[in-house]
């Protein structure tokens, strides 16, 4: 039996984690958290039987704790209740699907209680990779890449020297704004925004994928992962996202993987590794595929790119402040209180006003991650009024 816990299980990676534990009979679900659906996760304590549920929000844990009162299942709630479903004795892999800096403390105490994470939560590492890389090594955990990106440099890695890597080729879809410039994309409402053309996903990724704060994030991930320099990472448009990422090794050869875009593939690969096993689903059929191609991206029009190499240059907390600043400024595009690129605006004043901290601990993390917030909230306001 492969016993799992999923952070985040009534989101888009969540719900397809629940998906593979459906096909695969050996998976058991020990603990569940998500923020608020009370409705959805009942559903998923009736069909998984999870041991310990968090519902981040107090209220509604209380409400989920009388919806369940028939089932043998622990509510927790709040950071301390994420924690204990992090930690939770029987679990071997806890996926971090949870979206946001939020995902930090569950994951450090997951790997310090001797877990494997299937990490999905990007921003994590985003923000505490020189935290989190040294502490998987000192516990002996595996740190398993559930962004198809990175999902498919681990599979190109496979079994190569480490010294013999020449570089990354990131593959990005190019969202939804492909091929347009900065004045096209003035006045895009949040449903067009929210169109991605390949993949389906929660509205925060979505958007960052409209804005290539993803592909800025996924760079910053993959330096962590795999211990590359960000120089030695290229991003590179393949608009049909059925080349995962390659990896480009010192005689020239290059591995790629390549497969339709479905998550359940890294999600399952991650459960599993090194087993491979059957997914059901479309396949790739290469006598009908018809084309891959491949563009340079528009750094110019989207700055989210551009910004996370400096990001990562300047180093210490600015990544955190780079996130930080784009979490917020999402979410007041989704409320329909900015506009689109004032996104990546927003998140360039925010750097611009920071100076950065050396290898900052948890607590200046979690402070930088609430000052840039004020920051951000502040800013808007202030453009507001001078409107
Ligand atoms: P969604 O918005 O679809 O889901 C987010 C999940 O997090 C929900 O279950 C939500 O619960 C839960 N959540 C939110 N706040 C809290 C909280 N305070 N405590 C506990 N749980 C909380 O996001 P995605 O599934 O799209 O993304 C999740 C992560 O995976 C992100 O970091 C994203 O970057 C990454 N990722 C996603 C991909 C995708 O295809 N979707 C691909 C690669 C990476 P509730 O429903 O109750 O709000
Ligand atoms: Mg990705």
């Amino acid at each position: 039996m492969k016993k799992v816990a999923v952070l985040g299980s009534t989101g888009s990676i969540g719900l397809q984690t629940l998906e593979v534990a459906r096909t695969n009979l050996d998976i058991t679900i020990t603990a569940l958290a998500a923020g608020s659906n009370i409705k959805q996760l009942e559903s998923q304590i009736r069909e998984f039987h999870p041991k310990v549920v968090c519902v981040f929000d107090e209220e509604r844990a209380k409400e989920l704790r009388v919806r369940t009162a028939d089932c043998s299942v622990r509510i927790v709630s709040g950071m301390d209740g994420l924690i204990e479903c992090a930690v939770y004795e029987e679990t071997e892999i806890v996926v971090t699907a949870v979206v946001g800096m939020i995902g930090i403390r569950p994951t450090i105490a997951a790997i310090r209680a001797g877990k494997d994470i299937a990490l999905a939560n990007k921003e994590t590492l985003v923000t505490a990779g020189h935290i989190i890389m040294p502490l998987v090594k000192e516990c002996g955990v595996r740190l398993l890449p559930v962004d198809s990106e990175h999902s498919a440099i681990f599979q190109a890695l496979n079994g190569e020297r480490a010294q013999d890597l020449y570089r990354i080729w990131l593959t990005a879809s190019g969202g939804p704004f492909r091929g347009r410039k900065r004045e096209e994309l003035v006045d895009v409402r949040v449903e067009d925004a929210l169109k991605h053309p390949n993949w389906a996903m929660g509205r925060k990724i979505t958007i960052d994928s409209a804005t290539m704060v993803n592909k800025g994030l996924e760079v910053m991930e993959a330096t962590w992962l795999f211990g590359v320099e960000a120089e030695q990472i290229q991003v590179v448009v393949q608009p049909q996202s059925i080349v995962h990422s390659m990896v480009e090794y010192l005689d020239g050869s290059v591995i790629a993987q390549l497969g339709t875009p479905d998550m359940k593939l890294p999600i399952q690969y991650a459960l599993f590794y090194p087993q491979r096993r059957d997914l059901p689903g479309r396949r790739l059929d290469f006598l009908t595929l018809g084309s891959i191609t491949f563009e340079k991206p528009d750094t110019d029009t989207f700055r989210g790119l551009t910004l996370a190499y400096e990001a990562i240059r300047m180093g210490g907390s600015m990544p955190t402040v780079y996130n930080a600043a784009n979490e917020r400024a999402v979410a007041l595009f989704l409320a329909g209180k900015i506009g689109f690129l004032t996104i990546t605006e927003l998140i360039e004043e925010a750097m611009r006003a920071h100076r950065p901290v050396t290898n900052p601990d948890i607590r200046e993390i979690l402070n930088i991650e609430q000052d840039t917030y004020d920051f951000i909230e502040k800013t808007c306001h202030y453009r507001k009024e001078r409107e």
